[in-house]
């Protein structure tokens, strides 16, 4: 399906917004993107990135659309603990977290980002994590290809 990308991306920030009670901005440069993904998978992605990026950050929240190099990419970046860079390939294991111990505010089973993962490759969405700790995670979605103009409606 062809979904416009910051639309989406803003409904499901503004319904997030009243459940954490926290800012999250949308910040888009290009017009108006599309790219095609199931809808529910989009949605799910997001929810993903944005329940973490609650859980581990105290801060309001960013999420930036862009085009970067041709393709499109929407980031979601928190303000929050980080994650070591040597488990940011275990993150997207099965039931793996950094450290159980870890002060939270509500249990979680880590299963979210393995999730994630399957959903984006069956979307043909990579997807980039970088972080630093103590001041916050920035994962992106990155999507293959842009739906041309004319193609979109
Ligand atoms: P849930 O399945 O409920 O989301 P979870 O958050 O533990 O539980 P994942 O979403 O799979 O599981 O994340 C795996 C681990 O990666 C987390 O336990 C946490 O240690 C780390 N992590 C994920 N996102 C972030 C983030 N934005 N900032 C810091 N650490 C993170």
């Amino acid at each position: 399906e062809h979904i416009p990308v910051v639309q989406l991306v803003k409904s499901v920030a503004a319904r997030l917004e009243k459940v954490f009670k926290r800012n999250i901005s949308v910040i888009s440069d290009d017009t108006n993107p599309h790219v095609y993904v199931y809808p529910d998978a989009l949605e799910q992605l997001l929810r993903i990135f944005l329940d973490n990026a609650y859980k581990y950050s105290e801060k309001d929240i960013d999420v930036t659309i862009k085009k970067d190099t041709g393709k499109i990419t929407i980031a979601i970046q928190d303000y929050g603990i980080g994650i070591p860079n040597d488990e940011l390939d275990d993150i997207f294991t099965r039931f793996y977290r950094v450290d159980k111990a870890r002060t939270r505010k509500s249990g979680g089973s880590g299963l979210g980002l393995s999730i994630a993962k399957q959903l984006a490759e069956n979307n043909d969405i990579d997807i980039e994590v970088k972080s630093v700790i103590k001041e916050g995670t920035t994962f992106t979605l990155i999507f293959k290809e842009e739906v041309r103009d004319g193609e979109a409606e």
